[in-house]
């Protein structure tokens, strides 16, 4: 499959079977920004569970935060962000059109190969106001990353759980960046979810964890079934490094569109926690068993839910040929999928047929998130089912009025099995957990 393709049909699918909507849709939408639809959703909770799972909760040491989009204005001059969070701009001095300065190759405009005015630097914060009067002093920001609301609790949870060094604090929630381009479907949006890890750790043994982190998240993406061959760490040169960074390695995904950032990691030193203790004046430092006070260093895991959502999407899609056509199939892994299993009665004009596979719909929904479907065919059923990813197709038909039993079909194998309804549970149970 030609690989524009295969991004192509992505949009088309997510579009046609609910996914990804253009936000504001009726109004001509508005650029870099995307709702989830009914299927979209549930993969956005999914991956989210699974990141909050494996991140946090199976940690001793990994503890979550929920903190504001809006804060104090001051925490935005204390990171650096008013000053340094900016981006190199171009405008073609022709279209006006503007561009990411990185983005383009020399001095003529990419649109209308007009001449491209001198780089300026573009601040990429959202700027709103609090309260009722649009004045300078009530001037903020919408987050454009989630750590900093780590950073101003960091003595709220040291204080609360005691931890020892090291020890981690999580949080997902939204970031807005004003973004000079978007593109690429879901892969640059403006307001986007933010899947984020700060790591603190003694000084002096930031270089060993990062290396950790570098391996570990590499782990995730395989254990999630990506295909580890479209995967590699980018080392960002030490003149390209954040304000804050002492070293950043991105995990890239070799996206159709070329290689791009999927996740960054970086080890932002003590930079964050001593200018906060700095502009706020409160002592940050932490305490360690012997009495001893210092900063710790961080090493920052970062990731987009919309960015890994697009990887999952596009690595698990599949087109197989055969006698009856192209089978579409998103081998998505199930713990990721939107529905883990569908249940059909075999004949929808049945009422005994229909009951039992309503009774066994019933039993399945309040553990797995469970799907309906009595539209049309066996055949066409499946093939719905197979490009949304659901994993297992249950059939009720008239073997299952006398022994109770259902057929279980599997998605990437198009193998079926009988098993009794009383022993789908467990099955399932089973089959997810390994
Ligand atoms: P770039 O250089 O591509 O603009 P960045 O290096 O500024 O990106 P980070 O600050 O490292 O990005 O962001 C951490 C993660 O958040 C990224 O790896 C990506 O998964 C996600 N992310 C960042 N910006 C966006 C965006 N505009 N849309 C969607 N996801 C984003």
């Amino acid at each position: 499959m030609v690989a524009s393709n295969v991004m192509e049909k992505i949009v088309s699918l997510c579009k046609r079977r609910g996914f990804v909507f253009p936000s504001s849709e009726i109004y001509g939408g508005i650029g870099g920004f995307w709702d989830f639809g009914p299927l979209g959703v549930e993969l956005k909770h999914n991956i989210k569970n699974y990141w909050w799972q494996t991140m946090v909760r199976n940690r001793d040491e990994v503890y979550g935060l929920d903190s504001t989009i809006i804060h104090n204005p001051k925490v935005w001059q204390a990171s650096g962000h008013t000053l340094s969070f900016t981006d190199p701009l171009r405008e073609c001095k022709s279209c006006h059109k503007r561009f990411r300065a990185d983005h383009v190759k020399n001095n003529q405009c990419p649109e209308c190969s007009g001449k491209l005015a001198e780089v300026k630097q573009f601040n990429l914060m959202f700027e709103t106001y609090v309260g009722p009067a649009k004045e300078t002093a009530n001037k903020a920001y919408l987050r454009p990353e989630t750590c900093q609301g780590i950073f101003t609790n960091f003595s709220n949870v040291v204080d609360t759980v005691q931890p020892k060094l090291p020890f981690g604090i999580a949080q997902i929630g939204k970031g807005f960046r004003n973004e000079i381009t978007t593109g690429n479907f879901i892969f640059r949006d403006r307001e986007f979810e933010m899947m984020e890890l700060e790591y603190f750790v003694k000084p002096g043994e930031d270089e060993k964890w990062f290396d950790y982190w570098l391996k570990e998240r590499l782990k995730w993406y395989t254990d999630l079934g990506i295909n580890k061959k479209k995967l590699r760490f980018f080392e960002h040169p030490k003149k390209s490094l954040a304000h804050y960074s002492k070293r950043t390695v991105d995990i890239e995904y070799q996206f159709p569109f070329g290689w791009a950032e999927l996740e960054g990691i970086a080890n932002r030193t003590d930079f964050d926690l001593k200018n906060h203790s700095k502009f706020s004046k409160k002592d940050l430092r932490f305490q360690d068993e012997t009495g001893k006070k210092f900063y710790p260093f961080v090493v920052e895991p970062s990731l987009g839910v919309e960015r890994i959502a697009l990887v999952l999407l596009l690595d698990a899609y599949h087109e197989e040929r055969d006698n009856k056509g192209v089978r579409v199939v998103l081998q998505l892994n199930p713990k990721i999928s939107p529905y883990k299993i569908a249940v059909f009665p075999l004949l929808a004009n049945k009422p005994d047929l229909v009951k039992k596979a309503r009774l066994v719909f019933d039993k399945l929904r309040p553990v797995f998130h469970t799907a309906w479907d009595d539209i049309g065919n066996i055949g066409k059923r499946y093939r719905r089912q197979d490009e949304i990813g659901t994993f297992w197709s249950i059939t009720c038909d008239f073997q299952t009025l006398e022994d109770k039993t259902v057929t279980i079909r599997d998605r990437d194998t198009m193998k079926q099995e009988r098993l009794a309804i009383d022993k789908l549970t467990k099955y399932f149970e089973n089959k997810l957990s390994s």
